[in-house]
């Protein structure tokens, strides 16, 4: 079974559409790990989208506080403001739906699905220390994970702990072959709001009986959303920051 396994798509429907015509043809299932909203201008028209995508999705910081299931007290303030003007933008029957996601880590098809951390949802894995725990606790070989919009990864081999990075050309992807006696901690990018200085969408397809995952990067209509953004009134950092990837 091929995957197409998105994560941080954050309102951005240009983008995650981007992704989703780039890997037509190419999966047979969809998983989400977290963050369907905050940020982005689309909130519904995206839920309504990975709902029809019949994606397995677990819950995000941001599906916590754009539903209200959270206060979005801990939030920077830009954040905090576009949850609140999130959860005013939801369709009753939408933030629902973000408020019965599921909790990671969630197993899928012999791999794991968490947002933050393998013990953590809101914990950020950037370096291999913080991996390392993950990778340890995780019960399969392979856990997918989000929350940093940093397309890459960790891996754990004879007690080593190494880290991946990837920079696939333009519309292409970079190839990862699994290893039979490694653990794999990978991170899959953002759709809809990359910060590894890259501006094109992120996100995977893993076809793991065949031990392949294609880290893909596509571009985007960025101004289009950026208008979008302008006339929702979203905060200009926002607005600022998918043109630089950041
Ligand atoms: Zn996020």
């Amino acid at each position: 079974m091929r995957y197409l396994i998105l994560s941080d798509i954050h309102a951005n429907m240009t983008a995650l559409n981007a992704a989703l015509d780039a890997a037509r043809g190419h999966w047979e299932k969809v998983v989400c790990l977290g963050d369907v909203v905050g940020y982005g201008p689309d909130p519904n028209e995206v839920v309504d989208c990975v709902r029809e995508l019949g994606a397995i999705t677990i819950r995000g910081n941001h599906d916590k506080a754009g539903s209200g299931l959270a206060n979005a007290d801990d939030f920077n303030p830009v954040a905090r403001a576009v949850a609140l003007w999130t959860r005013d933008q939801l369709r009753p029957e939408n933030r629902e739906w973000l408020e019965k996601l599921p909790i990671g880590p969630l197993t899928v098809d012999g791999f794991v699905m968490v947002h933050g951390a393998y013990k953590d949802e809101d914990e950020y894995v950037f370096a291999p220390a913080q991996a390392l725990d993950s990778l340890l606790d995780a019960p399969a070989q392979i856990t997918f994970f989000g929350h940093t919009h940093l397309q890459g990864g960790f891996t754990l081999h004879n007690d080593q702990v190494g880290a991946l990075h990837f920079k696939p050309q333009d519309n292409h992807f970079s190839k990862l072959t699994i290893e039979e006696d490694t653990t794999y901690l990978l991170n899959p990018g953002s759709v809809g709001q990359p910060r590894d200085g890259d501006t094109r969408a992120a996100f995977v397809i893993a076809d793991l009986p065949n031990k392949s995952v294609e880290f893909w990067r596509v571009p985007y209509d960025i101004e289009s959303v950026q208008k979008r953004m302008g006339v929702g009134g979203l905060p200009e950092p926002l607005i600022m920051r998918l043109a630089f990837g950041r």
